[in-house]
């Protein structure tokens, strides 16, 4: 579906770390590997598998993470992810990462994510705007007879449920620091079987305190308690929500909590046992504000345009009615009104396409 690829479309969850072309971990590995750091061949099975529970996903981010942190490798699987996505058409990515202090390296949550700021400003294959609109640094549209892709790009930090309560206000506060840079929110990912609500809350108080913006995964697996916390928290939006109770959809829904919805990541992870019983049916059927997103395109191996043709194919979305839902995702988005403007000028540009 050609007309797929070119729709434009906005992308509000993706892991940086999920997102890394399988050849780069596979260089990465290799060299690794040439050190005697790792066993190349016992990481290249796992890195070309492409079914893996939840559980799995977690042992493999150890494994990425092995191969990503250092600041070099950092900036460069930045500039590659926002390469690709825009490649596809996305015309804004919320890309979101967990500072990392590695002491053996000389890294801190800080310099991790002065090497993510510095692979944004090494990209120069697409046209990338990615600080807050007042800055100076802002692109000029530059009008030199080539027409290349453009992408709007703002950061989330996550903060990681390993984390104690202080390393996530740490996390906050960087955030609060980086806003002049596109940092515009937070969100809470990381194992679902591992930490306490009552560890984040805290920090994401205070981040909310301090007018960040918060998306929570929630409900990737079956935890009542901690689903009812996390909704009357009254996230700015949430990522799955894959084991709701009726309790929790009537939360949901009367709070309008937009839902980030990742159709392959939740059925490969068999958080979902079919696409025909998924949750986004109920939810677009009931007019509930819902954004289709890859999650992890390199864990999953899947792209976001993948995820709208998926979307098509499952639930009969028309043309038209696929150009809307793309389109729906601009008020989700934690961009300022300027950059909401200027999509929804993008999205009235294409729309004659969709009709
Ligand atoms: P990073 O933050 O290192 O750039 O991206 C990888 C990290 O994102 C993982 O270590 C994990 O904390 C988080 N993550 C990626 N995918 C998922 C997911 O499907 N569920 C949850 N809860 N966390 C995820």
């Amino acid at each position: 579906m050609e007309w797929i690829n070119s729709l434009p479309k906005i992308e509000l969850h993706a892991h940086l770390n999920g997102s890394i072309r399988d050849s780069t971990l596979l260089e990465l590995a290799r060299v690794l590997g040439d050190k005697g750091v790792i066993v190349f061949t016992d990481v290249e099975d796992v890195i070309r598998k492409n079914t893996r529970s939840l559980v799995e996903v977690f042992k493999l981010f150890d494994l990425i993470h092995k191969l990503t942190t250092d600041h070099q490798t950092v900036t460069r699987i930045t500039r590659e992810v926002v390469e690709d996505f825009a490649k596809e058409n996305v015309v804004y990515l919320e890309l979101r990462t967990t500072p990392k202090r590695n002491d053996s390296i000389g890294m801190s949550k800080r310099s991790y994510m002065k090497a993510v700021i510095e692979g944004l400003r090494s990209i120069s294959e697409v046209d990338i705007e990615f600080v807050a609109a007042s800055d100076s640094q802002k692109l000029d549209n530059v009008c030199d007879g080539i027409q290349r892709k453009k992408i709007f790009v703002r950061l989330l930090l996550s903060i990681d449920r390993r984390e104690t309560t202080e390393s996530a206000i740490e996390t906050v506060k960087l955030a609060l620091e980086m806003r002049n840079v596109g940092v515009v929110g937070i969100d809470l990912s990381g194992n679902p079987l591992v930490g306490e609500w009552s560890t984040f809350l805290p920090a994401l108080q205070f981040a909310r305190d301090n007018d960040l913006h918060i998306t929570l995964h929630c409900g990737e697996v079956p935890n009542p308690k901690e689903i009812q916390d996390m909704l009357d928290f009254k996230p700015h939006r949430i990522g799955h929500a894959c084991f709701f109770k009726d309790e929790d959809w009537t939360k949901l829904k009367s709070f309008k909590i937009p839902v980030e919805i990742c159709l392959t990541s939740n059925i490969i992870t068999k958080s979902i046992s079919s696409i025909d019983i998924h949750h986004f049916a109920d939810l677009y059927n009931a007019n509930h504000p819902l954004i289709l997103c890859t999650d992890d395109f390199g864990v999953f191996s899947t792209s976001l345009s993948n995820e709208y043709a998926l979307a098509v194919r499952s639930f009969g979305l028309s043309k038209r009615e696929t150009f809307a839902l793309a389109k729906t995702a601009i008020d989700a988005t934690f961009a300022e009104d300027e950059v909401k403007e200027q999509l929804r000028l993008i999205y009235d540009l294409a729309s004659r396409e969709y009709v």
